[in-house]
């Protein structure tokens, strides 16, 4: 199965929320303002699987800074 992994640029976020509304699975508002990827800690990067890419992507999509990157792992 394809394998993903999820980048997120913190320090970019200015915290509009888009992520957390199309994709409230992965991704939630931290009290600072900013978004958190749930799970990313520490540094911010998980690896999902094919079926939680269009709900990451569409957080990707959505982020108006392109703080959060997707890329495909090579089998
Ligand atoms: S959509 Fe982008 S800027 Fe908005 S909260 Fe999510 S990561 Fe931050």
């Amino acid at each position: 199965m394809r394998k993903f992994k999820v980048i997120y640029d913190r320090e970019a976020c200015v915290g509009a929320g888009a992520c957390t509304v199309v994709c409230e699975k992965f991704w939630k508002m931290n009290d600072d303002g900013k978004a958190d990827l749930i799970g990313g800690a520490p540094n911010n990067e998980i690896i999902i699987g094919e079926e939680d890419l269009p709900c990451n992507q569409q957080a990707a999509d959505s982020c108006p800074v392109d703080a959060i990157r997707i890329e495909e792992i090579p089998e």
